[in-house]
């Protein structure tokens, strides 16, 4: 069995909330949520959930980003929180992320060559003399032309610029990146480029990925196994077989419902939530979800389901599992 290179334990990540003349803390968003989980080297594990479910955020704090709440996270048995800034900035380049809007991460004032050459100089992986010789070699597998390198990024498409983002977090050679909705700006024909760029670079580089995103048949293509979010927790993690073909939790369930399915005679069976997503600085009580769930008890707005392996490690929040 391949060895762990992420461990998440509890993960916890509140930001306040201000108000009042003395702009005193009048409550928090919990925007995740008693987060856990494990990755192994060379796996994919995606991240679903609607908007504002606290997918982004659990990743920005995994990479110590944003500060945590509470919670542990290790990358390759350390703990990064209790790493000083000297040891975080030698383990960053083995951690890198990858952003989601390739027109606004992307200085505009530097060449292609410096943005990628960047990061390299930084950490001392590369020197002036060399620096070109590796940006190069980094945008060839990336597949950027070679004449590319001195162009800024106004120059090139949408899908070009994320071949840019990409190929800055690999230049470091990093062992597990964070792909944080990486295709969700980008045109649908345009899409299955990078996904499969992405495929092919974890083929040849052996790195782990969490990726982050929406789009339920994008994750489906890339994961091996697939954690489901709702309002900053984690209901449902299985391996991607699992969770497409037989999910457990009443939300996957109708988030899978809602995937478009290219045959004209299939029969859908759309599972249709009542209510909107509830605020996460005043999450409902017991089960984040009963306010929505077509199977709700009394139980359910009473009692916080147990986040538990139902066999074979799916694991599932729900009272009924
Ligand atoms: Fe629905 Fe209750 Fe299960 Fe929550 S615990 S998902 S409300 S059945």
């Amino acid at each position: 069995m391949a060895e762990t290179i992420l461990k998440v334990e509890h993960l916890k990540k509140y930001f306040p909330i201000t108000g009042g003349f003395f702009q005193k803390t009048v409550g928090h968003v919990k925007a995740v949520d008693d987060v856990s989980f494990e990755l192994k080297k060379g796996e994919t594990l995606g991240l679903v959930g609607e908007s504002g479910c606290g997918k982004s955020t659990t990743g920005r704090t995994i990479l110590r980003l944003i500060e945590r709440t509470s919670g542990k996270v290790e990358f390759e048995n350390k703990d990064i929180f209790s790493m000083s800034k000297r040891e975080l900035t030698k383990v960053r380049p083995k951690m890198q992320i990858i952003f989601q809007d390739p027109y606004s991460s992307l200085d505009p004032r530097m060449t292609i060559g410096e943005i990628i050459g960047e990061a390299l100089l930084d950490h001392g992986m590369a020197d002036k003399g060399n620096v070109n010789d590796i940006v190069l070699e980094t945008m060839k597998i990336c597949g950027l032309a070679p004449y590319q390198i001195s162009r800024y990024p106004h120059e090139f498409s949408g899908g070009q610029r994320q071949r840019i983002g990409i190929a800055r977090a690999l230049a470091l050679n990093p062992d597990f990146i964070v792909a944080d909705e990486p295709v969700s700006a980008l045109d649908v024909s345009i899409q299955a480029q990078i996904v499969n760029l992405l495929c092919d670079l974890q083929e040849q580089k052996g790195f782990s990925y969490l990726f982050i995103s929406h789009d339920l048949s994008v994750v489906k293509h890339i994961s091996t196994r697939v954690g489901v979010m709702y309002l900053g927790s984690l209901v449902e993690l299985a391996s991607k077989e699992d969770i497409y073909e037989r999910p457990l939790h009443p939300y996957t369930k109708a988030l899978l419902s809602a995937v478009p399915v290219p045959d004209p005679d299939y029969k859908r069976n759309r599972i249709i939530l009542k209510g909107d997503i509830p605020s996460a600085s005043n999450p409902p009580s017991g089960c984040k979800f009963h306010t929505r769930c077509p199977y709700a008890s009394k139980k359910c707005s009473e009692e916080i389901p147990q986040y538990k392996d139902a066999g074979s490690g799916h694991f599932v929040a729900c009272h009924l599992i």
